[in-house]
């Protein structure tokens, strides 16, 4: 598939006039699109809702378009809490899906009636002892180990992963609570990240309704909800076909109406808390190129480096670039995109085709709308970027205002460098 970048030079150039770069900008008409299809694609469920997971991008502006569309949030720390908090969501708009999870972070999702989705048979005791008592409502996160495979091929290894419960457990732990109070029940599973395959849902489902239906049969539990949690992935490479979420709801649909249908659990409400698929293919970092270098290899220097975008420094993560005002130029040359840090691994692209980048060319990195710039950090005394939004009338909004030198020395109270230097 191409990838085309949302924005031209053209509109850069007049953005830059206000918004300097580097910049994440957002397209609402991609958003919003993607939102309603994902929507649809499940309509045949009575109860379906997408819970947006707030760590892929922790931006109101940007969960608020979702609502519309009727999701909600999946938190699992204290500020994800607070932004829903702080965005007018009810107890029944967000899901807790933490883990390791601090005794006050389970107290705040209480407070807000939020869904809790305990990581671990012990977090039932914990829970307890924390809020003094077990809510009615409740679910557990499942982990059944080994590798997760689709036609013998392995998409993932739970078995090393540090979530949920065992089998063994979720039974135990769905009759401890039960025992404590607990009526409404929910089971999750989240068992492999960034499939780019119209299988993983339609697979997990099944495993998932079919242990829904043994759980409710020997524990008793009544199940309300099936939680198919993240993990539908998205087309980073030009080369890789993209997911077609009306497929894979369509084949929920049928895995629903083999197993849980005929358990006369056709009741049951489907759950979903996608992070990259709702936001990730609609938004670009925007950066310029401040230095063209040639020593050993071909360098470009750029205006944003892996505390704006950290998915190639950590992961080796492939981002498409486009250069922009030059999409139609032969990619005859082969670059390193770099950032400042003093890291030879901030690099956004290694030997890239690119066609000829000139100092000033301004640059869209793809895919940075999720696990993008929420994943920043201040590395080197780099600062976060700004955030803005292409509305549908193709004008743009700011979102959130880029970090200056006074919010990183904001938490310097013993040593207040900024208050020095005024
Ligand atoms: C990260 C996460 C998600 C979202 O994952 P994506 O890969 O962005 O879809 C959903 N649920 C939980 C519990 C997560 O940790």
């Amino acid at each position: 598939m191409e990838k085309k970048a949302f924005v031209t030079k053209e509109m850069v150039e007049e953005i830059v006039k206000k918004y300097p770069t580097p910049f994440h900008i957002y397209d609402e008409k991609g958003i919003r699109e993607n939102a309603k299809a994902l929507k649809d694609a499940f309509s045949w469920n009575k109860g379906y809702k997408e819970y947006f997971a707030v760590k892929a991008t922790p931006n109101p502006f940007l969960i608020n378009i979702l609502h519309e569309y009727g999701c909600g949030t999946d938190c699992s720390s204290y500020t994800e809490l607070m932004l829903s908090d702080a965005m007018g969501l009810k107890g029944e708009d967000i899901m807790f899906s933490s883990n390791d999870t601090p005794p006050e972070e389970f107290e705040y999702a209480a407070k807000l009636g939020a869904t809790i989705n305990l990581d671990d048979i012990t977090h039932i005791d914990f829970l307890e002892k924390t809020i003094g008592y077990i809510p009615e409502t409740i679910s557990c996160r499942y982990n059944p180990g080994g590798y997760f495979s689709i036609a013998n091929s392995i998409m993932d290894n739970p078995g090393d992963a540090k979530y949920g419960f065992t089998t063994e457990q979720l039974f135990e732990g769905f009759r401890i609570l039960k025992s404590k109070g607990a009526k409404n029940f929910g089971i999750h599973a989240f068992l492999a990240s960034n499939t780019v395959t119209n299988d993983y849902y339609p697979e997990l489902a099944k495993q998932l309704f079919e242990l829904a239906v043994k759980l409710e049969k020997e524990t008793g539990c009544d199940i309300k909800f099936i939680n198919l949690s993240g993990g539908i992935g998205i087309p980073y490479k030009p080369d890789q076909e993209g997911n077609d979420i009306k497929v894979i709801g369509e084949r929920v649909h049928q895995v629903y109406d083999e197993i849980l249908v005929p358990a006369g659990m056709g009741d049951v409400a489907i759950y979903t808390e996608l992070g990259r698929f709702m936001m990730g293919p609609y938004g670009h970092l925007v950066t310029k190129a401040i230095h063209v270098k040639h020593t050993h290899k071909e360098y470009i220097g750029v205006d944003a480096c892996a505390a704006n975008l950290m998915r190639p420094a950590m992961y080796g993560a492939y981002h498409h670039i486009t250069v922009l005002g030059k999409e139609d130029k032969p990619l005859d040359h082969v670059y390193d995109i770099t950032g400042s840090l003093c890291e030879n691994n901030d690099k956004f692209a290694i030997d890239r085709n690119l066609p000829e980048i000139e100092i000033g060319d301004y640059l869209a990195i793809h895919d940075t709308g999720a696990h993008g710039f929420a994943m920043g950090y201040n590395y080197n005394g780099r600062l976060w970027s700004s955030e803005l939004l292409l509305k549908e009338d193709g004008s743009v909004q700011l979102i959130r205002r880029a970090q200056e030198p006074k919010d990183y020395f904001a938490t310097f109270d013993c040593f207040p460098i900024y208050e020095k230097l005024k």
